[in-house]
């Protein structure tokens, strides 16, 4: 196996191995680490993904990238307990399916990339005997995925920061109801504060000595693992030789790139159609060569894709040979008639949404919310617009449950609540509350680090 190593997108000349790209998390230069070169995975190996379970086919992927960093039975022990949940495909009709990625324990997508980062964070820190605090904010689902994924790890200690009048009370509570190494504080202020507040305590020296971290959605360790269902998937609906067509509902575009790696490393797919919502800034700059990012964000119902400027376009535009700096800066172009040819773009409207979850459940007796409804109304599109014969697998990035209120209103029926999400309801919660400003916060951190 060729040796991989990690470099930033930003052409910083510091080349690193996955451990520590996976401990750094950003580069020194600010962009996004990317592996060099890309791993291949051979046809026959692929082909025999169609006989395994999700775990065998993750360390097929996870292997190349990692190398001897990791002795392959301890990672199939890691892989083995971060992935024990259902990855259901649903055929909708004829070729055309949902996979749901709302299985884990946060119930959405993102819990894939989440407990698997925090599993090989602590199997490296243990190995040196470090340990690290995890900081970080959120609006919702990234808090819970990162607090359930570092819990009840040792040598890891989580703190997060959520605007006390912005989450729902099932997200709150995803995040307040688990203790232990688990601090979270609700600050009365909005997102951006969280994330300043965050922000100014990384670079304060009085914590220097805590090794924070921000396990955040750009960190390579979060990133590759979402390569692994897109295999997955393609073994159970169109191995072993043809080509299949994804639909991605994108926010800061790390699912997507995913996916895009995973072709690159040898899979058969045809196309990506990359879903967003009114945030419509990748399908102009397709459509127009022009990037614009949309300053403030649209808000829309599907709202963890609400974002006017995607972090991971960074690594895209790496993908095909461009850069493009933190700022949404494009230094050099790519090649943007090999993304045409790889990706369709089509951006969504709500009332559009809203429609998709009311057809696909009145039409396919289908449960969609917002953001898989986004997936699956682009991929109509291209469906009308393209071609239609290929097996086709959209992405459903979220519980229906999540977000009971759109679906009630699309179809009039209470989305099913899961056992573990409504037992929710009744536990117990803990939580401080924090001003809106660095100086409280920075006294409540030191609080809980002199304790
Ligand atoms: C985060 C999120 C997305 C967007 O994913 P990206 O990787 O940021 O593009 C889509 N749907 C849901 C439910 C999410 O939580």
């Amino acid at each position: 196996m060729s040796k991989i190593i990690y470099s930033s997108t930003n052409g910083h000349p510091e080349l690193l191995d996955f451990k520590e790209a996976l401990l750094r998390g950003q580069a020194p230069d600010k962009g996004l680490y990317v592996p060099d070169p890309i791993p291949r995975i051979p046809k026959e190996e692929l082909a025999s993904f169609s006989g395994m379970e999700y775990p065998e086919i993750a360390l097929s992927v996870m292997r190349r990238y990692i190398g001897d960093l990791i002795p392959e039975d301890d990672l199939v022990a890691i892989l083995e307990d971060a992935y024990d949940f259902p990855v259901p495909i649903e055929k909708v009709y004829d070729e055309k399916h949902i996979m749901r990625l709302d299985r884990g324990p946060t119930f959405s997508f993102k819990d894939f990339a989440a407990r698997l980062m925090g599993r090989l964070m602590q199997y490296f820190l243990k190995q040196e005997g470090r340990s690290m605090v995890i900081l970080t904010a959120t609006s919702g689902d990234t808090g819970s995925a990162v607090a359930h994924a570092f819990y009840g790890l040792d040598n890891i200690r989580v703190v997060v920061l959520f605007p006390e009048g912005e989450v729902t009370g099932r997200q709150r509570k995803q995040m307040t109801t688990l203790g232990g190494n688990v601090t979270v504080f609700a600050v009365d202020g909005k997102f951006d504060d969280c994330q300043l507040m965050v922000k100014e305590a990384f670079v304060d020296p009085d914590f220097a000595g805590l090794n924070l971290s921000s396990a955040n959605s750009i960190n390579i360790g979060r990133l590759i693992p979402q390569s692994i269902y897109y295999f997955y998937a393609w073994s159970r609906v169109a191995a072993p030789d043809r080509e299949v067509v994804f639909s991605v509902p994108c926010g800061n575009f790390g699912n997507v790139m995913a996916g895009l790696l995973a072709m690159r490393m040898g899979l058969p797919v045809h196309r990506f159609v990359i879903a967003t919502n009114e945030n419509d800034e990748f399908p102009r700059f397709l459509s127009t060569g022009d990037y614009r990012p949309i300053r403030p964000s649209v808000k829309c119902i599907s709202n963890a894709m609400n974002v006017g400027h995607p972090s991971n376009l960074a690594r895209i535009f790496w993908l095909y040979g461009g850069e493009m700096d933190e700022t949404g800066q494009v230094v050099r172009s790519p090649e943007i008639e090999a993304m045409r040819r790889d990706t369709y773009a089509v951006s969504v409207t709500d009332a559009e949404t809203r429609e998709t979850i009311s057809e696909a459940y009145n039409r396919f007796d289908t449960l969609l919310e917002p953001h898989g409804a986004v997936g699956w109304a682009a991929l109509s599109r291209y469906l009308r617009e393209v071609e239609d014969w290929r097996p086709c697998v959209s992405l459903e990035t979220a519980d229906p449950a999540k977000f009971p209120e759109e679906v009630v209103r699309a179809v009039g029926l209470e989305p099913p609540v899961p056992e573990s999400m409504a037992r929710l309801d009744g536990m117990e919660e803990s939580f401080d509350l924090v001003a809106g400003n660095y100086e409280s916060f920075k006294e409540r951190l030191s609080e809980l680090f002199r304790g």
